[in-house]
């Protein structure tokens, strides 16, 4: 490890400190969640936790974690192995709590804005040379909101900061209430999106075993 590296890795730890003594939207529901400190070619971003990541304090540890470390089982990376080498991010941090219509309520604007200091702080920190946005809530911090049968399935740019790039290979949220994933085009979208990410040299450096 690098001393540039250990030393992003211990702003990361300041920094996940801080994220979990957050209290700034009164109708989230906390604590905080975040991923393990983990400097990274691949940031992956998520939506919000539920309840189940609220209690465990890990994110994508219930149903909708099986789907998605199935996803990148599939591309030859584990879900141990992705928690210790991807940096776990997401939109918002707190639980927003349950939609009365069913599902979980999608966080408002402000939460989304107030929340972004947390992921934006992440990126800068670990400068990914590979985003994963993973929902249409995710997708849309990063490029103008769009249908998700036109950006899945698509490799995309964007600027992380001044002089400094990364590529976005959007997917689906694997949440159990959603159908876009085991339909037409869906399916085939998700797929084409699996060997991108599956054909990225960031992933083949989380896939390489570490060097002894
Ligand atoms: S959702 Fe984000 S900004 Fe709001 S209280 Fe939780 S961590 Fe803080």
């Amino acid at each position: 490890m690098t001393a540039d590296h250990a030393g992003r890795a211990e702003a990361l730890t300041h920094h996940y400190r801080q994220l979990i003594a957050c209290r700034s939207c009164p109708a989230m529901q906390g604590p905080p969640v975040h991923g393990e400190v983990v400097i990274s070619p691949v940031m992956m971003v998520g939506q919000a936790p539920g309840t189940r990541e609220i209690q465990q304090g890990r994110p994508f540890c219930w149903t909708a974690g099986k789907t998605l470390f199935r996803w990148f089982e599939s591309i030859g990376v584990d879900e141990s192995t992705f928690r210790r080498r991807v940096l776990m991010s997401a939109v918002c941090r707190c639980f927003p709590g349950k939609n009365p219509k069913g599902g979980d309520r999608v966080p408002d604007r402000g939460e989304v804005e107030r929340c972004e200091v947390w992921w934006r702080g992440e990126l800068e920190l670990s400068r990914p040379c590979l985003i994963i946005p993973v929902g249409k809530l995710a997708i849309a911090q990063f490029m103008p909101s769009r249908r998700l049968d036109e950006v899945v399935g698509e490799q995309w740019r964007f600027r992380v900061a001044q002089g400094l790039e990364a590529d976005l290979i959007p997917l689906p949220h694997p949440s159990g209430a959603s159908t876009w994933f085991k339909m037409e085009p869906g399916r085939q979208l998700l797929e084409r999106a699996l060997g991108l990410i599956d054909s990225h040299p960031a992933w083949h450096a989380i896939r390489a075993e570490p060097r002894a």
